[in-house]
């Protein structure tokens, strides 16, 4: 049983996701030492006891375990190799924990990276969103040691419902961006589907609720129905996000000389929904683009 008191821990990436993560990590009685690019974000942990830090360096410093919840792989090596950035700030030893959702050569790289310095990695991304995060109902999906998994556990187990170990660095984000391309294509298809029978006259309301109770819709839209029916869009995971996702999709395909005329097809629906303006909606907006 690993002794979670003697942890320092630290933050860095405090958006819809990370502030809701490391608010529970707080609430389950830590202190955190946390970083975000806009500190504004921060004010609400900060006020309940977190250490701010000014910058990662400062964050990192002295933590056991470095927890990373940030917009994509740019972001993520930016923070990680800058001078006053993670990899050559942290404790030799130490775990960092990517929970951002990365492409798993990403991971694999900074995998790499991180052993360079003499430290320790985990490619952790979670399914589920805002709500789940806010809960502390998260699905973990993990890739690397079993070790440094089984020292991370106590903390995915107060962000989340589940953990899966998936196997070496990049697995888990290979298994996250399976779940992000299921549900990209079926919220596309959904909204599709609606607007032609809508189109047909069937009326809305009635061709969603049919739809979301009939086993050709993927239990998970059931959450976005409300976004569907009031045409309102309150981004709980940004559309820019789920086309980021996608891309890192066709990356990882494209490494693995694999075709995906599906996933590029999706992919290229939400670029042109988040060119004209919708990329801080929730992902759902895709049927307004649809529309
Ligand atoms: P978000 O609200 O957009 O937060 C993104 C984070 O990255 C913020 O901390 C942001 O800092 C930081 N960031 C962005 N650009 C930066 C830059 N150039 N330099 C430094 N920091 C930068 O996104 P989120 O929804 O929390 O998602 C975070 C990660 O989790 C993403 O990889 C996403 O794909 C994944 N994810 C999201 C969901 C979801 O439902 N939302 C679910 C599962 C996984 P600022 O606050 O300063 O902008």
């Amino acid at each position: 049983m690993i002794d979670m008191t003697t942890k320092t821990l630290a933050f860095i990436g405090l958006g819809i996701m990370g502030s809701l993560m490391a608010k529970n990590i707080q609430k389950a009685g830590y202190t955190l030492t946390v970083h975000n690019r806009t500190k504004e974000k921060a004010k609400a942990l900060i006020a309940d006891g977190a250490q701010w830090a000014a910058t990662p360096k400062e964050a990192v410093a002295h933590a056991d375990i470095v927890f990373t919840m940030l917009a994509n792989p740019t972001v993520v090596e930016a923070i990680a190799y800058d001078k006053n950035g993670i990899l050559p700030n942290m404790k030799k030893g130490a775990l960092w924990v990517d929970m951002s959702t990365v492409n798993p050569s990403f991971s694999k790289k900074m995998a790499d990276a991180a052993r360079n310095h003499q430290l320790r990695y985990l490619d952790a991304p979670v399914s589920g969103s805002k709500v789940p995060a806010e809960k502390g109902e998260l699905i973990f999906l993990v890739g690397g040691t079993q070790e440094d998994c089984a020292e991370a556990q106590p903390y995915f187990d107060i962000m989340g419902k589940a953990t899966h170990f998936m196997g070496e660095n990049g697995q888990g984000s290979a298994m996250k961006i399976l779940i992000n391309l299921m549900l990209a294509q079926s919220m596309a298809v959904f909204s599709e589907t609606v607007h032609l029978g809508e189109a047909m006259g069937l009326g809305k309301e009635n061709v969603v609720e049919l739809l979301l109770n009939h086993p050709v819709a993927a239990p998970i839209l059931q959450g976005k129905k409300n976004n569907i029916l009031n045409e309102t869009f309150e981004p709980e995971f940004p559309l820019a996000h789920m086309q980021k996702d996608l891309h890192l999709v066709a990356q990882t395909a494209f490494e693995h000389h694999y075709a995906m005329p599906l996933a590029n097809a999706a992919k290229e629906l939400y670029a042109q929904a988040k060119q004209h303006g919708l990329g801080n909606q929730d992902m759902s907006a895709i049927f307004q683009w649809l529309k």
